[in-house]
């Protein structure tokens, strides 16, 4: 695995992540499942126009647009039968996304990494999914990702930890030598709402096969320095990744605003790097100006 370019990468600096897509896109007024964006020929180019901006950003590593893309999400989008096609065309768009980046000469190297959110529904014995059943939910999305040559596989926003094993069982299954990072979404307390503990879970989820592991959205970048501090307390040699939500999301005339501002995340972000993260970025309510901000920290602009 150390041959793998990304984890190659991290042992020489600090790589820059992307910020929010859902939300990116409904600032822009868009409504729609945001997986269904890839499966549309006018609105991809929106998707599309999301990925440049991190680019131009300064951002290594590029998600797809696939967050709810598994058959669990994207049967209550009733696009189920899309799923190949909406993975597929996802990591696409990053791709040429990049291209465009380069024809106007840069030649820096960009990771793309194959989005992976939570199925929406809980795992038993809270939910009805099975174990099982969510491997098999998983691979479905994972398969087609891997397929269309990605470097890195980020599962995320995960609050159940047996959701998260579920996931990188899932790619082991596929691609023993893919590159995985697994972030979890956590509370007060540095606990998720299903009750995994930051410490604990730096050591489960590496030991279940995460090469990167750490924590995106949340509580906003301040509170997150908790978690940060936790899991590298608790492995001292462990790879990390932070990408903290733009603030808490607050209700304002109908409509989630984030209102953490780039130079309030830059701030808080700082504070992460004698903690020594392998990688940092955003998650919801972040833009491009964030992560210009936070490139600054990655030493190089
Ligand atoms: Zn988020």
């Amino acid at each position: 695995m150390i041959g793998e370019p990304l984890l190659k990468a991290i042992k020489k600096r600090i790589l820059l992540g992307d910020g929010a897509m859902g939300t990116m896109l409904q600032n822009m007024g868009i409504l729609a499942c945001p997986d269904s964006l890839n499966i549309n020929e006018k609105l991809i180019e929106k998707v599309k126009s999301v990925h440049l901006g991190y680019l131009k950003a300064g951002s290594d590593i590029i998600q797809t647009n696939t967050f709810g893309a598994n058959p669990v999400k994207l049967k209550a989008c009733k696009l189920e039968d899309n799923i190949e096609e909406i993975n597929k065309n996802a990591v696409h768009a990053v791709r040429e996304s990049i291209g465009i980046f380069k024809k106007e000469g840069n030649s820096k190297e960009i990771f793309i990494a194959g989005d992976v959110g939570p199925l929406g529904q809980l795992l038993e014995p809270a939910g009805n999914i099975k174990y099982s059943q969510a491997v098999k939910f998983f691979t479905a999305q994972v398969k087609t990702l891997i397929e269309n040559g990605i470097d890195v596989i980020l599962i995320e926003t995960i609050m159940d930890i047996n959701e998260a094993i579920a996931a990188i069982e899932s790619v082991k299954n596929i691609d023993n030598k893919i590159p995985i990072v697994c972030t979890l979404t956590f509370g007060e307390n540095a606990v998720t709402m299903m009750g995994a503990k930051a410490k604990d879970a730096v050591k489960i989820l590496q030991d279940k096969g995460a090469d990167i592991v750490g924590a995106n959205c949340s509580l906003g970048s301040e509170l997150m320095i908790k978690v940060v501090r936790e899991m590298r307390e608790s492995d001292p040699k462990a790879k990390l990744m932070f990408q903290p939500n733009a603030g808490m999301p607050v209700l304002e005339n109908g409509k989630t605003v984030y209102k953490e501002s780039a130079d309030v995340m830059f701030e808080n972000i700082r504070k992460y790097l004698k903690y020594r993260p392998s990688i940092i970025g955003a998650c919801c309510g972040s833009t491009p100006e964030h992560i210009k901000k936070l490139s600054s920290l990655t030493g190089h602009q």
